[in-house]
């Protein structure tokens, strides 16, 4: 990616969110869209991972709940986010990935934005639940979180499909929503999240998916 870039995606300043099951690579996703559009991708998981592992205050507190598959209490959560929104580098522009996850965090997120601009879109990524289940296996067997359980695994799919897909109805009803097929290589989906984007105007300027 050239400087060139760079400046037209901070001058363009996108403000997305990324959502999708457990397993459905939304990290990974958020993480090569950030960078294309030049702005910092806050996952919430990892902020929470970063404090228990650091022993913080917040760490110890949420710790239980996190191993779990639980959610973190909205207040918590919340402010978490509003502190991390104001920081400098997401002025012009942010990617949140793994929230709002609830109704409260919807009507909290809407609040903060209500000054500075609102959501430009929100991406789904959609996967079938057998495949979500292998990849997260797989990945307890790599990296050894915690939470990746087969237990924990499948209740968090169920808290994700009671608590977060009627957010999503949210903002399909605001026109925002943008579905992306999760299943296929990591490359792959991020052309697809690419072009889904680009075909609504938010693009990496120079990039052919964006004419
Ligand atoms: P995944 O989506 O793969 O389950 P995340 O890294 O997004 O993992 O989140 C891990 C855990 O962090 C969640 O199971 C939950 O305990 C906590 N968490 C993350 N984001 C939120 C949120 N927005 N609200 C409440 N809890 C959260």
């Amino acid at each position: 990616m050239s400087g060139s870039h760079e400046e037209t995606n901070r001058e363009r300043g996108a403000r997305l969110l990324i959502v999708g099951p457990p397993g459905s690579g939304k990290g990974t996703q958020a993480a090569y869209i950030a960078e294309a559009f030049g702005i910092p991708a806050i996952s919430t998981g990892d902020i929470f991972r970063h404090h228990i592992t650091h022993k913080t205050e917040l760490g110890l507190k949420v710790q239980a709940i996190v191993d779990a598959g639980d959610y973190v209490p909205d207040e918590l959560t919340n402010q978490l986010v509003a502190q991390r929104l104001s920081e400098s580098d997401c002025a012009k522009g942010f990617l949140l990935d793994g929230y709002p996850r609830t109704a409260d965090q919807v009507r909290f997120l809407d609040e903060l934005l209500a000054q500075d601009g609102a959501l430009e879109a929100v991406v789904r990524l959609t996967a079938d639940e057998d495949e979500l289940v292998r990849r997260l296996t797989h990945r307890a067997h790599e990296q050894g979180r915690a939470d990746d359980t087969e237990e924990a695994i499948r209740h968090r799919q169920n808290v994700y499909n009671e608590q977060t897909a009627p957010i999503i109805d949210i903002y399909r009803g605001r026109g925002l929503l943008v579905e992306v097929d999760g299943i296929g290589g990591v490359d792959e989906v991020a052309a697809r999240i690419r072009e889904a984007l680009a075909a609504r105007g938010i693009g990496v300027a120079g990039d052919p998916a964006a004419a």
